[in-house]
């Protein structure tokens, strides 16, 4: 139980309601800013302007997938109104709060090191990271169906890493019948995927082969799918790329050779919000815990 926990939440998607749902549950102290228009009410939680005095006393803020943008801006889907992660608010915070969000970006990482806070970005762990493989390879399937023209029963489709997103995404495309081509760098991961009967290849060779592919799945997190690659691709060829903004493909390039492609981030968010707002609470939940002495359970 998480019983005299002060725990804040601010801002965030249909997905913090699942976590405030989660938290009430297990009897932490929550405060939420930045759900105004929720309709929605949850008996015990105290709703809060977004001010530095509402972190005072606060064991734990937890902030949405992507913490913060550039400027400090926390992203809120339930209020009209701007939240922002300031310098006042971390000062506000006690030495032993946390925060906690998906992924951090530069403002967010400095904001926490200036003021000695430590900050824990959930996607980063391996139990998260493959938990929320799950919904993103669903959703991943949502976006080939959506755009094209044949079913992937049959088809050919290249998936590019295979790390825990990527071997997840194999072996979904795999089950729906598709012969699946895996691009790797790693000795291990290309018996991993010659076992799991993908069709390995080290990405030295993906321009030779790119050659007859009807869907192409990226999960590399640099630029890997160059215009050199593009320009073996068939015209018919679409590219989903799952890798972190900016995404790894010439997008400039695949649009000059009239090739479909498509950055598609955020998307356990997207297709199964209630699924990935379970991940994240469990998750935040089995911290606290295990912070405390206890054990929490699997999502
Ligand atoms: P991961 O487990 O670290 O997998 C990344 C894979 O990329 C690994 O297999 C790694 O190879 C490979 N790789 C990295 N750099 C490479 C390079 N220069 N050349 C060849 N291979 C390279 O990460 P993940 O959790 O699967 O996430 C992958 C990406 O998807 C991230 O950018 C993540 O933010 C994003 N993501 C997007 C969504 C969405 O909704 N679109 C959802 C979840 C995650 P090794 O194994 O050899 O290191």
């Amino acid at each position: 139980m998480l019983t005299g926990i002060q725990i804040v939440l601010a801002g965030g998607d249909a997905r913090q309601l699942e976590v405030i749902g989660r938290l009430t549950e297990l009897d932490a102290s929550v405060t939420i800013s930045g759900f105004d228009r929720l309709d929605t009410s949850f008996p015990g939680v105290t709703k809060a302007e977004w001010t530095p005095e509402v972190l005072q006393n606060a064991d734990a803020l937890l902030l949405p997938a992507v913490g913060t943008d550039d400027e400090g801006t926390i992203s809120a889907v339930f209020t009209d109104r701007e939240l922002k992660l300031t310098d006042a608010h971390v000062a506000a915070m006690p030495k032993t709060c946390k925060i906690y969000c998906g992924m951090a970006k530069p403002y967010l990482r400095k904001l926490c090191e200036k003021h000695r806070v430590e900050l824990i970005e959930l996607f980063e762990r391996d139990d998260v990271a493959i938990y929320n493989s799950i919904p993103t390879a669903e959703g991943a399937v949502m976006m080939a169906i959506q755009n094209t023209d044949i079913t992937i029963h049959g088809s050919v489709c290249m998936v590019l890493g295979l790390g825990r997103t990527g071997l997840t995404l194999a072996r979904t495309l795999q089950g729906l019948g598709a012969k699946v081509k895996a691009g790797v760098r790693r000795e291990d991961s290309f018996a991993r995927a010659f076992e799991m009967g993908f069709e390995p290849f080290y990405m030295p060779d993906l321009a030779r082969q790119s050659g007859n592919i009807d869907l192409l799945f990226n999960t590399i997190p640099t630029m890997i799918v160059t215009a050199q690659v593009i320009a073996q691709l068939p015209l018919r060829a679409c590219i989903i790329d799952l890798a972190s903004k900016p995404g790894g493909t010439d997008f400039r390039f695949a649009e000059k050779r009239g090739i479909k492609a498509i950055l598609a981030p955020g998307l356990p968010g997207i297709v199964a919000p209630k699924t990935a707002g379970r991940i994240i609470a469990n998750s935040l939940t089995q911290i606290i815990l295990e912070d405390k002495g206890q054990r929490g359970s699997a999502p």
